[in-house]
């Protein structure tokens, strides 16, 4: 019976180490982890996950130089629970920080908690959480699962870009992909991209 009862916790545990995890770096072309989430040491992910970042960070600048992503959570290297998510277990899970501007359109400094925003929020800034989602969702190689995102920022997001002539099928593949979740929090303080596992 014991015997038993050992196998069965088994699973959980090799669970908690199962996923290749290497280390988002502090920071990088286009993004920085500011020091709130720095410090928290949640910065593994699936090379697929970290890939994905990196690269976003980078066209974002491209795209636009005035652009710096702000990383926040990953997974802890081992996968262990933490006392800020239920998810963030496998490696496949990253909260992105929204892109907020002041009046002049400059990006606003990395805050040192995430922000929720009201729906009238003006600071939003809803171009550059476009090209965040863009570019999670075009990028070449690593597939996204799903974004969550309140709702009615997904909407101010979206509607901007199709107003700016953004690509139709872009378009749709956001929409399809981004949602808001039924069973946590409304994020409408953060964007969390999951990936695909491999
Ligand atoms: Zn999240």
């Amino acid at each position: 019976m014991r015997l038993v009862l050992l196998l069965s916790l088994l699973p959980a545990v090799v669970e908690a180490s199962r996923f290749h995890a290497v280390a988002l770096p502090p920071s990088g072309p286009g993004y920085q982890v500011p020091p709130t989430w720095a410090d928290r040491g949640l910065r593994w992910g699936t090379p697929e996950l970290v890939g994905l970042l990196q690269r976003a960070a980078r066209r974002l600048r491209a795209w636009d130089p005035g652009a710096t992503l702000y990383v926040g959570d990953l997974s802890l290297r081992d996968g262990s629970a933490t006392r800020w998510h239920r998810s963030h277990r496998r490696g496949v899970d990253a909260d992105l920080l929204l892109f907020a501007a002041g009046a002049d359109g400059r990006q606003k400094p990395a805050p040192t908690r995430m922000q929720r925003y009201a729906r009238s929020d003006r600071s939003l800034d809803v171009r550059r959480n476009w090209l965040l989602t863009k570019a999670l969702v075009s990028d070449v190689s690593t597939q996204v699962r799903v974004i969550f995102l309140a709702s009615w920022i997904k909407r101010r997001v979206l509607d901007d870009a199709r107003q700016r002539g953004e690509d139709k099928k872009l378009l749709a593949k956001a929409a399809r992909l981004v949602t808001q979740p039924s069973d946590s929090g409304p994020h409408d303080d953060h964007l969390h991209v999951r990936v695909v596992a491999r």
